[in-house]
């Protein structure tokens, strides 16, 4: 994956202004999972004239386009995250709230096979386990 965020807006012909650009560049740059309100404090701290009203326009706009993919984990939040990100699944720690990014070989074969049963070829899928830890920390 070499096009970044910014390019891939352009292909879609997204005009870009200056708060666009810083906006994109902090997603390209999050290897987490932001909801809005964090988005909006890492842009501020690129340009205090960004608005949080800006930042939710913006990221609506890039998940319309398919650049972004919304994820929702139980707590009501949006989240976002770069949708050309190579393909993982999402545990999500229900004490810390902290989200642990996995791939299993076993369950995309398995998740293949489901669909193919049903008649289907699989284009994708979502996955999401929530969990509390087995040990205290
Ligand atoms: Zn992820």
């Amino acid at each position: 994956m070499s096009d970044t965020i910014t390019d891939r807006c352009e292909a879609k012909g997204l005009r870009m202004t200056e708060q666009r650009r810083i906006i994109a560049s902090v997603l390209e740059t999050s290897e987490d999972h932001p909801d809005v309100e964090e988005l909006y404090a890492r842009a501020a701290t690129r340009d205090p004239r960004i608005s949080i009203a800006t930042v939710y326009r913006t990221v609506k706009l890039f998940e319309e386009a398919g650049i972004l993919d919304k994820l929702e984990f139980g707590d009501g939040r949006a989240r976002y995250e770069d949708a050309e990100r190579d393909h993982h699944d999402h545990l999500i720690d229900m004490q810390s709230g902290e989200v642990i990014e996995f791939v299993d070989p076993e369950i995309e074969a398995l998740q293949e096979k489901i669909a193919e049963k049903l008649g289907y070829r699989l284009k994708g899928h979502r996955l999401e386990l929530y969990g509390v830890p087995l040990r205290k920390r």
